[in-house]
């Protein structure tokens, strides 16, 4: 069983998402452990590439890479400035005036960035709020001013063009860098650009970077099979039964590691290489059963994640968003770096 990541792959979505937006920084989003990847080992191969702008959400998460990554590299903490936080050697994001005035009161001198509310409504300044402190936070040059949108996974959206006329509102005329555009804002075209973009999800494969590398490979040890007759049921709540003779294989991995529940009775399949097997009867904590009776031989391993079955047709069978299933995989699983 294990998680196979394809680093050059990650670097090759970085790069295409890059030149995607030419005139901007291309920073990289690595909070949640670089979605679930690994951020001690996705972040320095990301710097060796060049990369010098990190975000992650919390401190906790920055501190864990500060000393992996040289001191040119920046580390942005989308939370901001939390009383009592060690911020030593990370730039936070400051969401409100009351995180501004903590902040530089505490840090004077220290590197700080802003984020506004350009309609969300869930973290940056409003406008009103922005107003009010404008001159004295550009008298302590932010090292960039950001927002995020909405709906930047919808191009057709009306909030995204409503977003970056209340962007430019709150900052024409600030001049240092501007950040809106995360890896759906990359993809709505040069106006979302400003000067530094900020993809995560594309950098791991997902959705709404359809032309992402796949980076995730999952495969998952056969324990046992056996032979289960027409009529027999398999798994928790006996939600299966077989319809003719069947063999069922039992894998090595279950919802305790990320592989959702409600994957349950989905049309979830497990590929031995592009041969798809039904997952059936329920999702255990630990534990998966596959009709393997169509194949000849069963293999030691079969891939829950592969070319045939990425990471955004598992979470549209799971009724979500791949993001979810890429922070959901579990730190249970052995990972093979390439
Ligand atoms: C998570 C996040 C990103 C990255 O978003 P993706 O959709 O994964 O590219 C960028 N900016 C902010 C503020 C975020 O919270």
């Amino acid at each position: 069983m294990g998680l196979q990541i394809d680093t050059g792959a990650i670097l090759a979505n970085h790069a295409a998402l890059a030149a995607k937006a030419p005139g901007a920084i291309a920073a990289a989003v690595v909070k949640a452990d670089a979605y679930g990847l690994g951020a001690a080992h996705v972040a320095p191969a990301l710097y060796a590439s060049g990369v010098r702008q990190f975000f992650v959400a919390l401190a906790r998460e920055g501190r864990a890479i500060r000393p992996l990554l040289p001191p040119d590299a920046q580390i942005n903490i989308l939370s901001g400035h939390l009383e009592g936080e060690d911020l030593t050697g990370l730039t936070p994001v400051l969401n409100s005036p009351a995180q501004f005035f903590r902040d530089r009161a505490m840090r004077p001198g220290q590197p700080f960035a802003i984020q506004l509310d350009s309609g969300m409504n869930r973290l940056g300044m409003e406008a009103s709020e922005w107003a009010a402190i404008r001159s004295e936070a550009m008298a302590a040059r932010p090292a960039f001013i950001m927002s995020h949108l909405a709906c930047a996974d919808e191009p057709d959206h009306p909030a995204n063009a409503a977003q970056l006329a209340a962007f430019r509102a709150m900052t024409d005329g600030c001049d240092v860098p501007r950040s809106l555009a995360a890896t759906g804002g990359i993809l709505l075209g040069p106006e979302y650009h400003f000067d530094m973009v900020r993809p995560g999800v594309g950098l791991y494969g997902g959705m709404p970077f359809a032309g992402a590398r796949p980076v995730v490979q999952l495969s998952l040890r056969v324990i046992q099979t056996r032979a289960v007759a027409s009529g027999e049921m398999v798994g928790y709540g006996a939600t299966w039964h077989a319809a003719r003779d069947s063999r069922i294989a039992t894998v090595d991995a279950g919802y305790a590691d990320g592989i959702l529940r409600a994957l349950s009775s989905s049309g979830v399949q497990l590929y031995a290489g592009d041969r798809g097997c039904p997952v059936v009867g329920r999702v255990s904590m630990d534990l998966i059963t596959v009709d393997v009776t169509d194949l000849d031989t069963v293999p030691d391993r079969l891939d829950l994640i592969c070319p045939a079955q990425p990471i955004d047709r598992l979470a549209d069978l799971a009724g979500t968003i791949g993001y979810e299933i890429l922070t959901s995989l579990g730190a249970r699983y052995p990972r093979t770096w390439r």
